[in-house]
């Protein structure tokens, strides 16, 4: 077996880590960790150190680690036919089970499923059809797409540009120009803090609405976004964002893509975040959770409305010149099915909507009147921690001081893994469905040390 300083060597010298500061890797000022088994909510490093890993990967183990339902499924697909693909009619029996599978479970309006590999990738495709969309009902001109600020939709080309944060456009020429960015309906960041939610929301409309005057309604093709802001800080919208955003969106003939990789297949405690704040998406993106990253798969779920016409469009444009080699893989496929069988026969996301609640209880209970707890919000199995210097006039600390990383460096040393989300002071939390009580115990115990360590 190979050495640990060994493999840190060729770990520095040969892998470029994504999201990551390369030259303090580089340096070896960040060390790397190697991850060697998982079972349940932990995961296990080669120093035999066990985390419980309280973010599920990057949100997206979510029905815990180990399971070997799916590991058989992987296995048995793979012997039996590891891959052939998708093009001009061809499929797999999983393949096909899968898509079924996912419209059983999607809003009665949505009518088909492309899949992609990873959610960068659907919503790269997404954009795609929209553009296409527009082009066979002869409207050329319609085409920018609206995203939020915060919002987080992949690392593409287009798909980084939908990003709305700073760090995935610097330096890399995005946000490219049939992009617009919009606000983030985030209301403990609201600038007047006498303003209610309801005023707050009656705010971002207005701002969409000014937005759409000032380019045209005509030149906009489509909205897109979270039904929760997740990578921008684990937002959840105010009471009735989601149904103004729709009025707004009718009213123009704007599109709304609902970006459900985060939220999709649970997360929220309920199958899809569309369902949760009635949304009536034209297309909803799918990853993570389809298979719980047992395998890399991606999905579009695309509007009856929206089918009929790509459906149409073939009989005049010919084959729709969009395809992927490991589109539906069968191996990610097979991930799926038993994935999804398993959430249903382990009712996880019964689960996830008690102990979600159970965990942003104690949470709140325990740090919520912490001086430099600013916001502890959450919704079904998704929790933040906002932290800020001084908590009645909602002053944020000086990003410089990088408190939110120091207080989950403090949590990882006590054996729990929280994400310091990248944009803000805000430890995020999204773990496994299957968390027990006791787990959320620990969650928040290791909290609350890790920030009377770093805050008092
Ligand atoms: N959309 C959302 C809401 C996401 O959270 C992510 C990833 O975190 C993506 C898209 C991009 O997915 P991927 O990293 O699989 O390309």
């Amino acid at each position: 077996m190979l050495r640990n300083d060994q493999l840190a060597e060729w770990d520095r010298e040969n892998f470029f880590h994504p999201s990551t500061h390369l030259a303090q890797f580089a340096r070896g000022e960040q060390q790397s960790r190697i991850i060697t088994g998982a079972q349940g909510c932990h995961i296990e490093d080669r120093n035999g150190k066990k985390h419980l890993d309280a973010f599920a990967g990057l949100y997206c183990v979510n029905v815990g680690y180990g399971r070997t339902e799916i590991a058989e499924a992987i296995a048995k697909q793979a012997h039996e036919l590891a891959y052939y693909h998708a093009y001009v009619g061809h499929g797999t029996e999983a393949s096909i089970t899968l898509s079924k599978m996912i419209l059983d479970r999607s809003p009665a309006h949505m009518s088909k499923v492309y899949f992609g590999l990873g959610g960068s990738d659907a919503n790269e495709t997404n954009v795609k059809l929209v553009w296409y969309y527009n082009n066979i009902l002869g409207r050329p001109e319609k085409k920018k797409i609206i995203s939020r600020w915060r919002g987080y939709h992949g690392s593409g080309l287009v798909t980084g540009s939908l990003t709305g944060l700073e760090l995935f456009h610097k330096k890399f020429d995005l946000p490219l120009a049939q992009v617009l960015h919009t606000d983030a309906p985030y209301y403990f960041r609201r600038d007047d803090l006498d303003q209610s939610e309801e005023q707050f929301v009656a705010q971002c409309v207005a701002s969409l609405e000014e937005l759409i005057a000032r380019e045209g309604a005509d030149t906009i093709a489509a909205f897109i976004g979270e039904p929760v802001l997740g990578t921008g800080g684990i937002v959840p919208p105010p009471a009735g964002y989601w149904t103004e955003i729709q009025k707004v969106l009718d009213k123009h003939d704007i599109l709304l893509i609902a970006d459900e990789v985060v939220t999709g297949f649970g997360r929220l405690g309920s199958m899809m975040g569309s369902d949760y704040y009635g949304m009536k998406p034209d297309i909803m993106t799918i990853a993570k959770g389809l298979t719980s990253a047992y395998a890399p798969l991606s999905g579009s779920i695309v509007s009856e409305r929206m089918w009929k016409v790509l459906e149409d469009g073939t009989d005049e444009n010919g084959v729709i010149g969009h395809g992927w080699t490991y589109s539906a893989h069968p191996i990610g496929a097979a991930a799926g099915v038993a994935n999804l069988k398993l959430l249903d026969e382990l009712n996880l996301i019964e689960n996830n909507r008690e102990t979600g609640a159970y965990l942003n209880k104690a949470m709140r209970d325990a740090l919520g009147d912490h001086p430099h707890v600013g916001d502890i919000r959450g919704e079904g199995m998704l929790c933040a921690v906002e932290f800020v210097r001084d908590r009645d006039g909602r002053i944020l600390f000086d990003a410089s001081e990088k408190i939110g990383a120091q207080v989950a460096g403090a949590l990882a040393d006590s054996g729990v893994i929280g994400r310091a989300m990248p944009q803000g002071d805000i430890l995020g939390f999204a773990p496994p469905f299957c968390l027990t009580r006791e787990e959320a115990d620990e969650v928040v115990a290791k909290t609350a040390d890790a920030v009377g360590k770093i805050l008092g």
